[in-house]
């Protein structure tokens, strides 16, 4: 089912004739160029945004180097008032930040909502945390404590597909240890980030959160900069490689959350229509743009085409429009660029496999993939093994379950993986054999700012989240006293 509907933006303010700001040293300011930024649901520039120049990106830098000691000597109860209150803010202007998010980045608006609760719960939760000094050693020979020092100045670069969010909890961890940040939304998805950054300018301290804007050049020059002590980056294993390389000469600290080609595992025992609503549903969120959707499904053969059936009738009923009708269930591609390589895959599905459900492309405006499900594919091609950033799924039989893990982990990423099955001793046993950072048991992507999430292989460098991913944000610095 398509919706035609594209709805103008309900943000409270024209977004075509808004100056959108950078956030440097507590200023709003231009930048010395803008970038067109697209409604992917329409195809039409919808704002410019600034970018910043090399002088600019040193001053933000330099900001965030003289706001830090401060910023770190508040300690964590006033630190955590602050957090506090830039999550009030992300509360009062939720509606606008989600719609501003689907208008730039194409996701339905109960997606964005989505996005934006997120935001304040990750807030919070970082508001309150503490990452006290921990006695290694207290003995009579001494005592020996192990401290969490900040890094200093974090330098943040976030990808299109969720920016707001991954913004916000890059930024709630950094700065509750002591951090400050200079932050690079992705070039096509700057607006709500930019907008946040505005709400905000008031409530931290000048300096302490600084957002560039970027036309596509200004990533490695954050990477390399001297004056940036660590790098948090997500976005694509390929951009990952050049972002560890530029951080080797001044050794900063890296944690680099990567691209996946999540497998989901089905038992021959799973619920079928369960199962089928679960996987529908993590395969296809986000128009399948997500690091860790479901992108390669393996059911066993007694099962496969049962299986196959649920999946269509539920992928048969999904609504694709744009992002501002409240009837979308998936909306376009966030970008020309990703809606070309989508286009090659239908190809490749339809060359190497049985298209049952989708297949095509939308006749109208906008970057627009049908949900697409693939059966009795070969699994040599790139469909299978490169990660496929759009909504056009594989499903796999096997025979042997040794075989199927074999197959699922013949990759070089590990983000993500899921099990799905009714005995939860044999799902646990064949979670454990599966090479990924996160093996989700009867359903597939949960994010919780308590629990570590980062990938193995080529899949990243570091967690994000949980006692792990905050002290990521911190270097070891350990105090050995000897009685005397
Ligand atoms: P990308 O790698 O092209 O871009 C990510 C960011 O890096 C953007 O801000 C971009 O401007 C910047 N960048 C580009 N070249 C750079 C360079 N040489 N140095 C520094 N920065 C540079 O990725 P994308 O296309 O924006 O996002 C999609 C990818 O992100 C997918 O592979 C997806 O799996 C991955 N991703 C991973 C996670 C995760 O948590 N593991 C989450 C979301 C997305």
């Amino acid at each position: 089912m398509t919706s035609t509907l594209s709805p103008a933006p309900a943000v409270g303010f024209d977004v075509a004739a808004k100056q959108f700001k950078q956030l440097i040293g507590g200023d709003l300011v231009d930048g010395a160029a803008t970038v067109p930024v697209v409604d992917p649901g329409s195809g039409e520039h919808v704002a410019s945004a600034p970018v910043a120049s090399p002088a600019q990106l040193d001053l933000a830098v330099a900001a965030a180097g003289r706001a830090q000691p401060a910023w770190e000597a508040l300690g964590y109860a006033e630190r955590g008032r602050y957090l506090h209150a830039v999550a009030d803010v992300l509360a009062e202007h939720h509606e606008a930040l989600a719609q501003l998010t689907t208008l730039e980045q194409g996701k339905p608006i109960t997606q964005a909502r989505d996005d934006v609760s997120w935001s304040i719960d990750f807030t919070r939760y970082y508001a309150d945390y503490r990452l006290d000094p921990e006695v290694l050693r207290d003995d009579e020979g001494g005592y020996v404590e192990l401290r969490r020092r900040p890094v200093g100045v974090v330098g943040a670069i976030t990808p299109w597909n969720f920016p707001l969010f991954q913004a916000v909890y890059k930024l709630a961890p950094a700065l509750i240890v002591g951090n400050t940040m200079v932050l690079k939304p992705s070039p096509t998805t700057p607006l709500a980030t930019m907008y946040f950054a505005e709400l905000i300018k008031d409530v931290l301290p000048g300096g302490v959160f600084n957002v560039i804007g970027d036309g596509g050049d200004v990533g490695p020059l954050l990477t390399a900069h001297a004056g940036v002590n660590k790098i948090s980056f997500t976005g694509s294993t390929v951009t990952g490689r050049y972002v560890m390389a530029a951080c080797a000469p001044t050794l900063k600290r890296v944690t680099l959350e990567l691209g996946g080609n999540d497998p989901a595992i089905v038992l021959e025992d799973a619920d079928i229509e369960k199962t089928a609503e679960g996987l529908c549903t993590w395969a296809f969120a986000n128009a399948g743009q997500v690091c860790v959707s479901i992108k390669r499904i393996y059911a066993p053969a007694a099962i496969y085409d049962d299986l196959i059936d649920a999946m269509v009738k539920r992928t048969a009923e999904l609504t694709v429009g744009h992002g501002l009708d409240p009837a979308s269930d998936v909306g376009p591609l966030q970008n020309k660029v990703q809606f070309e390589k989508a286009r090659e895959a239908l190809a490749i599905a339809a060359e190497h496999g049985t298209v049952v459900t989708g297949g095509s492309a939308l006749d109208r405006p906008g970057y627009f993939i049908e949900p697409t499900l693939v059966r009795d594919i070969v699994e040599d091609n790139p469909l299978i093994c490169e990660e496929t950033f759009a909504p056009i799924r594989s499903v796999i039989a096997y025979d042997d379950l040794d075989d199927a893990i074999r197959r699922a982990n013949n990759s070089e990423y590990g983000l993500g993986a899921s099990v799905w099955a009714t005995d939860i001793e044999q799902a646990t046993e064949v979670a454990g054999r599966l090479d990924s950072g996160t093996t989700w048991i009867n359903h597939h992507f949960q994010l919780t700012p308590d629990v570590p999430f980062g990938g193995v292989k080529q899949s990243g460098l570091g967690a994000e989240f949980g006692r792990t991913g905050v002290e990521e944000f911190t270097d070891v610095h350990v105090v050995n006293i000897k009685h005397l």
